[in-house]
């Protein structure tokens, strides 16, 4: 029988009630679909910083890099916010995507029929939407040098270079050309210099793709047209912090930051994880969405170990739970049959993706 490594990361705040859940789905299927997981796990952000006194032990590096992928809850929390920059939960995160060269975020928003009144927008709107956010993950004003303090000032920098920009946006041009045949590249090109280089580098790569269309949209509004139109959007090429800002925006047109996963590629490894935090407030409550968790699991599957069949059972027992009227506490007043918590509906997951 196949046998995966993979390296789990359980983290913070809700990350180890997220991750559990998701396990708990595998493990539902794995054996049926013909392969085993061995996982193994690591510490990161707050839980290393407490043990070891880093947020990114050096073992947790090599441990994901021999990995065959790197399953992710979320860091990061109050505890640990008055520690200098460099050792808080956020720079261990930021560290670990570089040193895996992950510089590819794919965050596909897609918004469940079932939930259709979940979203805070028309359902006329919502509707139907289908989109890919392809967001840089390892440059721009994150890693920017020179960045720091002097006086009464603070500041940032937002660098990327051509090949940079080629590499990424040569991922949106090839999930595109499987999807829509749509970019999008957002950028802020009437302002910023580094937009410019930016929209210059991405017609360029354009050129290899003439069967995709290309249009550029300035950042500002694209938050705009997010909200007023989304329909209109396949792919969306961004740089990191743009990409950052709209997919969290983009997570409201499916109803709740608790439902939407992401792939982090690039490197040798990929890293899933759900596109939210640690949620401090919801921790240890066992009220947490797992789906982002659990849908981030099922692309681990489709991308990083090719177990497409799995994948998709993960991705219909998603979609059985939901249109059976199950609801974790974030979406329980849409529609629902049965509230349940974190674990429940871990196991309302896992038992339907064991009978597909
Ligand atoms: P957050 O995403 O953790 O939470 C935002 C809001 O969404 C909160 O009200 C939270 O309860 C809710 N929420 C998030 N995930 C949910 C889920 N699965 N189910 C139900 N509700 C959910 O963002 P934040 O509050 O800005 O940040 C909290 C901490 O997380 C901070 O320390 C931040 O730095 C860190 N953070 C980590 C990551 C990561 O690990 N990738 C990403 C973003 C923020």
């Amino acid at each position: 029988m196949k046998k995966y490594k993979i390296a789990l990361i359980k983290g913070d705040g809700i990350g180890a009630e997220i991750v559990e859940e998701a396990v708990k789905v595998l493990d539902s299927i794995s054996v049926n679909s013909g392969f085993e997981l061995d996982y193994k796990e690591y510490l990161m952000g707050g839980a290393a910083i407490d043990v070891e006194g880093v947020p990114l032990p050096d073992e947790t590096i090599k441990g994901a890099m021999d990995a065959d992928a790197v399953l992710f809850g979320a860091i990061g929390g109050e505890k640990w916010d008055s520690l200098p920059r460099e050792l808080r939960p956020e720079s261990g995160l930021l560290k670990f995507r570089k040193a895996l060269n992950v510089y590819s975020n794919l965050r596909p928003v897609s918004v469940y029929d079932e939930l259709i009144n979940a979203s805070t927008l028309k359902s006329e709107i919502i509707r139907g939407v289908d989109l890919m956010v392809v967001r840089e993950l390892t440059g721009g004003i994150y890693f920017g040098e020179p960045r720091g303090r002097e006086g009464d000032k603070a500041f940032n920098t937002m660098v990327y270079s051509i090949d940079e920009i080629k590499r990424i946006a040569k991922v949106a041009f090839e999930v595109a050309s499987k999807r829509r045949k749509k970019v999008c590249s957002v950028d802020k090109a009437n302002v910023l210099d580094v937009s410019q280089l930016w929209r210059d580098t991405v017609e360029e790569v354009a050129k290899d793709y003439p069967d995709v269309s290309l249009s550029h949209m300035y950042v500002d509004n694209a938050a705009m047209q997010l909200i007023r139109d989304p329909k209109q959007f396949d792919v969306m090429l961004t740089g990191n912090i743009f990409g950052d800002i709209l997919s969290d925006e983009a997570s409201m047109l499916s109803g709740s930051i608790g439902l939407l996963p992401s792939a982090s590629i690039g490197g040798n490894t990929a890293i899933y994880e759900p596109i939210h935090g640690s949620a401090p407030d919801i921790a240890g409550q066992g009220v947490a969405n797992p789906i982002a968790t659990i849908a981030s699991a099922g692309m681990m599957l489709r991308y990083s170990l090719n177990e497409i069949e799995a994948a998709t059972k993960i991705e219909e027992a998603i979609k059985k739970a939901l249109s059976d009227g199950y609801r974790t506490q974030d979406i329980a007043s849409f529609d629902a049959k049965e509230v349940c918590s974190t674990s429940e509906m871990g196991s309302i997951i896992a038992n339907f993706a064991s009978k597909l």
